[in-house]
């Protein structure tokens, strides 16, 4: 349709939408490379004693490395660190040393020759505000958590060292803290023991890994163990006190996973064990060190809690995530494969990190929930990454290296989402044998080593005799993806259908035309077959047989491809597409139903149909969440038959189609809504869709991760009354989570904007999950 709607613009939106779709470009951004290394660190050994409350650490490392060039110094990076003193060798030769901000140079006592390995010791101190985090339990503030992120060079914030990803070594934590905290790190734990009041923890990690991966958390953690892997690896997660239960449930699956994940790779979880963290207010999602997860506590859940399958906090504008907490889980935990066991050189090829750990979390899905989990992810995946692209106008090829922020190249929509939908494109091009008994050979190749994309290509070739050259080209260093119109016709006489396929993407540096295998599937006559094309120039007819007029001519209906499609049809052939095509092609006629034939009445039909039958939940939502383009009368009849859905997402797509309706009989249904929905998912959606039905005990509203009083938060629009307003400050200040305070500094800020000043302070407050803190005046909740 959208090749007509084209030709019936006027000419000015015309220009303009071409303007829009050519301003398509590559981003821009200094050109990185692999960072020259001068040294080679062979053992990393950090002796350190913390004090908690004061948010510093005090102790020596020892850095065991051997020159690549002869030379008298060697230069570590080191950030804001206090050193006192440096020194070589066994007997502790003092040495000369000069430090800055972000460098500590080492005199070295002569020339050291290339692989002539010496050990130099730094005493210092620091206190971190980057890269390690001091951070106080919102639900107990007495207790302080120590958490560590590595990524984008950030450990040198508490470690001298190599600060980027192309070194690997061996390391050892011997870290002292007060008790009753505990210690997590990477590898063994070696010993443990009490000296007083302190406790002390060593750790060895044998096989080598890269700075960004070494893990540190601190804290009072209590320690739940799951059955182990392969009856060898052992499996643990640990959580704040008191929450072993929730702790115990949303790790449930991890053993299955390791053994699914190594089973299906052909390689073996390469670690000695595997550590999973909850932690209160972690900085980013997840990170994945090298045995060990941080999560942030969101990922916890009790059973019988209804909470939804979310993982990040709740979402109140699609009826599904991209991350759920298990895929989150599935996710760091592949990054042990790809990532800490292989890692990419710099952060130019980070696809070979994310876009990986991104595809395995939709294989798991794959394997606990079934293909069409699968075929669900990668459409969800794709879609949100064309709405980035036609929005932000930016195509940035999975392989890049001109950017300015570590923080560009980590690219949700490319990096994770564009490129785990590639990496299903590349195993439907090559095959389920070919793709992962390539993904085998990689992993055995440069195990324990650092890769770029060209190692992966030359592993997956080796492997399967295929050449790969242009799917590397066109989908790893080159950006964007087709955009299709499609239509067809079919001619009687000579049982032929003629399909025209046009590519119609702007050619724009870095994005052209794509040379691609396409599946078309036929239904004719009763019978449904696929045939397969390659479509590579602009315009181009293929005629393929067909002894009877088609029922359904599916462009791609399987969604193996990173493209759009816009296919010309009639609401009766997207009726027939919606109920026998493949997962994307069943997509593809929904939303064409619902945006160009919203008053068909096919579509009401097919609408009916699929909600009132079994078909699948994906199915179910994505039509209930399209239910207010349909006219009031069978929209509203539609949702009313979605809200009685056992699956809370089918009926939260629906309270997502009521927010869109503004008619006074949708308010009402909305109302009623909030007032009978159980799934504390549905009802934070609908309280956050319908400013008039939020109440304030709905800020005391027991769920998870208090979604409920966090969508009520973000609808509070001007509190009138001081009770509200004095309970909004103390959730702003209190010991909540980091959404909850949030969302209710953003509803004091719209409620009580003379307060600034006083927000200030709270912003400024150096814990500001501190006491709470009321306002003068207001009365406390
Ligand atoms: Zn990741």
């Amino acid at each position: 349709m959208r090749y007509i709607e084209l030709m019936l613009m006027p000419g000015f939106m015309l220009l303009m939408l071409l303007q829009a779709l050519n301003g398509q470009k590559l981003p821009e951004g200094a050109g990185n490379s692999i960072r020259q290394r001068t040294y080679d660190i062979v053992h990393f050994k950090a002796d350190l004693e913390f004090d908690l409350h004061a948010g510093s650490l005090a102790g020596e490392v020892e850095v065991t490395a051997k020159l690549l060039t002869p030379a008298a110094s060697i230069t570590l990076d080191a950030y804001y660190l206090d050193v006192s003193s440096v020194s070589i060798g066994e007997d502790r030769t003092p040495l000369s040393f000069d430090s800055n901000t972000h460098q500590l140079l080492i005199e070295l006592p002569r020339a050291y020759q290339p692989d002539e390995l010496f050990t130099v010791a730094v005493a210092y101190t620091a206190s971190p505000k980057a890269g390690m985090m001091f951070q106080s339990d919102w639900a107990d503030t007495s207790r302080i958590y120590v958490h560590t992120y590595g990524e984008g060079g950030m450990h040198a914030n508490w470690l001298p060292i190599y600060n980027d990803i192309n070194d690997k070594f061996t390391s050892e934590m011997i870290i002292t803290v007060p008790a009753p905290n505990v210690v997590i790190s990477n590898g063994s734990l070696v010993e443990e023991y009490e000296t007083g009041t302190s406790r002390t923890y060593h750790y060895r990690q044998e096989k080598v890994h890269s700075n960004y991966l070494i893990a540190l958390y601190i804290g009072e953690f209590e320690k739940g163990s799951l059955e182990s892997a392969f009856g060898e690896i052992a499996i643990n997660y640990w959580v704040p006190a008191g929450r072993l239960e929730e702790g115990a449930y949303a790790f449930r699956n991890t053993t299955r996973m390791v053994e699914h994940f190594s089973n299906l790779l052909g390689y073996r979880y390469p670690w000695v064990k595997y550590d999973q963290i909850a932690v209160p207010d972690y900085a980013v999602g997840a990170m994945e060190h090298t045995g060990v997860t941080g999560h942030r506590s969101s990922v916890l859940r009790k059973p019988g809690e209804n909470a939804p399958l979310d993982f990040g906090g709740p979402e109140f504008t699609e009826y599904s995530t991209d991350w759920s907490a298990e895929a989150t889980i599935s996710h760091e935990l592949a990054h042990h494969w790809f990532g800490d066991n292989l890692t990419c050189a710099s952060l130019g090829y980070i696809w070979l990190n994310e876009s990986f750990a991104s595809y395995m979390m939709m294989l798991w899905d794959e394997e606990s929930l079934g293909p069409e989990q699968l075929d669900y992810d990668v459409l969800l995946a794709k879609r949100h990454y064309t709405e980035y692209v036609s929005t932000e106008h930016i195509i940035r090829p999975l392989e890049y290296h001109y950017y300015d922020a570590p923080s560009d190249i980590y690219n949700e929509e490319h990096t994770y989402l564009k490129g785990g939908a590639v990496l299903h494109m590349l195993r439907n091009a090559m095959g389920d044998a070919a793709f992962f008994g390539g993904l085998q050979h990689y992993l055995q190749e440069y195990e324990f080593d650092n890769v770029v994309s060209a190692d992966l290509q030359k592993a997956l070739e080796e492997s399967s005799q295929l050449d790969l050259d242009w799917f590397f080209d066109e989908w790893v260093t080159g950006g964007g993806h087709p955009q299709f119109e499609v239509t067809y016709s079919y001619h009687q006489q000579a049982g032929l259908i003629e399909l025209i396929v046009t590519q119609v993407q702007p050619q724009v540096e870095g994005q052209g035309l794509f040379q691609l295998p396409v599946d078309i599937t036929i239904s004719a006559g009763g019978k449904r077959w696929t045939e397969k094309i390659r479509v590579s120039q602009a315009d181009e007819h293929f005629m393929l047989k067909s002894a009877t007029k088609p029922d359904m001519v599916s462009f791609d209906g399987d969604g193996a491809l990173v493209a759009e499609v816009f296919f010309d049809k009639t609401a009766s052939e997207w009726a027939y597409q919606a109920a026998n095509d493949a997962l994307a092609g069943r997509f593809r006629a929904i939303n064409s139903l619902a945006t160009d034939y919203p008053k068909a009445p096919e579509t009401n039909r097919t609408f009916s149909h699929i909600l009132g039958t079994n078909a699948y939940w994906a199915d179910q939502a994505e039509v209930a969440s399209l239910l207010a383009h349909l006219d009031e009368k069978n929209g509203l009849k539609l949702i009313k038959r979605a809200l009685k859905n056992t699956d809370y997402r089918v009926r939260k797509g629906a309270v997502l189609a009521l927010g869109q309706l503004t008619a006074p009989a949708a308010r009402k249904l909305l109302a009623r809504v909030v007032k009978s929905e159980s799934h504390p998912d549905v009802l934070a959606t609908a309280i956050n869709h319908s400013a008039n039905s939020v109440r304030l005990d709905h800020l005391n509203s027991k769920a998870w991760y208090n979604e409920i009083a966090i969508g009520a938060l973000e609808r509070l629009n001007g509190l009138e009354n001081a009770a509200g307003l004095a309970q909004v400050a103390a959730m702003a200040t209190g010991p909540y989570n980091v959404h909850v305070r949030l969302a209710a500094l953003g509803a004091w800020v719209e409620a009580a904007p003379d307060s600034v000043g006083q927000l200030l302070f709270v912003l400024n407050d150096k814990d500001a999950h501190g006491p709470h803190y009321v306002p003068p005046g207001w009365k406390g909740s």
